[in-house]
């Protein structure tokens, strides 16, 4: 009977036992991450996810995952990555986003004026230009560090409404913190890009590796600058209210391969 049982057991196994950043990080709804299991080669095997490269780092120093960012606009169902030669394919599970709507004074933070909106492009063009770089640089934690220590707020996909008007989903997280708190590094990283920019007003931008990026915005000042290479924990800036702002708190986006997802994921706090 016991040998029976453990045969059982055996058989309720996977193949291989998902480790510690499978775990963790494996939250394959739209706006959040899929973690896929490359096997065990020799060297770094490569993959690519909607023509753009992909995460990859050796779990538990044994076998290769790839970490895939997934698009907020993504729909539920099967997906793919490509690898050596062959697709693999996964599959995206359904997440429900609430709305919130928010007053803003300041029309022109809603309907922008024929030069702010010219100004607006310019800077996503840049923006999504840092977000689409790809450093061969392994991240120095995949678990984060909160940048800031603060109670969260308003959590990633949001469905927002400014004044009645539906505009983009809100692509970070935010912590309910005080102007002029230090913002510290997450993980390790390099500044890639530094900004004022219309919505996000002071922005910095980190360079994790492989396309792993946090983007910080609302800045009150800037301590780094362009190129610089941080510590984990080595602060960024100090909190503030620049740009589209009702008040001074943290915004963080997280980045993979180009897609923004919920940065509560990396900090052990992702709500299905
Ligand atoms: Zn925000």
């Amino acid at each position: 009977m016991r040998l029976f049982a453990a045969l059982l057991l055996c058989l309720a196994l996977p193949a291989h036992a998902e480790g510690f950043i499978t775990r963790l990080l494996n939250k394959p709804v739209p706006g959040g991450v899929a973690v896929l299991d490359l096997g065990d080669s020799a060297s770094a095997p490569q993959a690519r996810y909607q023509g753009k490269p992909v995460l990859v780092v050796r779990e538990d120093n044994r076998r290769w995952i790839a970490i895939v960012g997934i698009p907020l606009a993504v729909k539920a169902g099967p997906q793919q990555i490509e690898t050596a030669g062959r697709a693999l394919s996964f599959n995206v599970g359904t997440k429900h986003y609430r709305e919130q709507r928010i007053t803003l004074k300041n029309k022109e933070q809603v309907n922008p004026s024929p030069a702010n909106l010219k100004r607006i492009e310019r800077e996503l063009a840049e923006q999504t230009r840092a977000y689409q770089q790809f450093s061969p640089r392994q991240p120095s934690n995949l678990l984060f560090d909160k940048p800031v220590n603060g109670p969260l707020s308003s959590p990633f996909g949001l469905r927002r409404f400014f004044n009645g008007e539906e505009r983009n989903p809100h692509s970070g997280l935010d912590f309910a913190v005080g102007a002029g708190t230090p913002i510290k590094a997450p993980a390790a990283g390099k500044v890639i890009l530094i900004g004022d920019y219309f919505f996000n007003g002071r922005t910095v931008f980190v360079d994790h590796g492989q396309g792993l990026i946090s983007m910080f915005c609302h800045l009150s000042k800037i301590d780094v600058q362009l190129g610089q290479e941080l510590p984990r924990g080595g602060v960024v800036g100090r909190v503030g209210a620049t740009g589209r702002a009702t008040g001074p708190h943290m915004h963080w986006n997280v980045s993979l391969n180009d897609a923004r997802v919920d940065p509560a994921i990396f900090i052990g706090a992702f709500k299905p």
